[in-house]
């Protein structure tokens, strides 16, 4: 099988059904991102324990690549901390825009990276993590490192 099958295979798992997905119930966060370039709108729920994701679940309606993106996000940090899950929005974010890193480093995330060689479709994949930075901030605002945001 074909690296591109492989990915394309994973993206319409994730989109077909959606890991973590649903209401989470007495979240410390929840956070809601737009992308009006395609419509895309989703719901980012955290539970925290100490500085670690204990549960995450997301919401939403959006294009098959936002909702992949944000299925395979929540499996990708659930259970990391913050400095961990930012740290993995900074290599998703390289390798959505087309720089450098290593596919090693983000796992199945990789399946995403070729939405890059689609520059409106990278707001689509990229949505989610955005929102993810938004709800760590506003479970606890203390001492949060600086995210990027495009
Ligand atoms: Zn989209």
């Amino acid at each position: 099988m074909e690296l591109n099958d492989l990915y394309r295979d994973v993206i319409l798992d994730h989109n077909r059904r959606p890991r973590n997905f649903g209401m989470l119930e007495h979240a410390d966060a929840s956070v809601e991102g737009f992308n009006p370039m395609c419509g895309d709108r989703l719901t980012v729920r955290l539970k925290m324990a100490g500085d670690a994701i204990a549960d995450i679940r997301f919401e939403g309606e959006g294009c098959a690549i936002s909702t992949a993106s944000a299925s395979l996000m929540t499996e990708a940090v659930k259970g990391k901390t913050r400095a961990e899950a930012l740290a993995l929005f900074d290599r998703m974010h390289r390798l959505l825009t087309g720089e450098t890193a290593p596919a090693g480093e983000v796992g199945k995330l990789a399946a995403l990276s070729g939405v890059r060689e689609f520059p409106a479709r990278v707001k689509c994949a990229s949505l989610c993590w955005h929102t993810l930075a938004s709800a760590l901030q506003s479970a606890d605002p203390r001492d949060l490192p600086a995210v990027s945001t495009e």
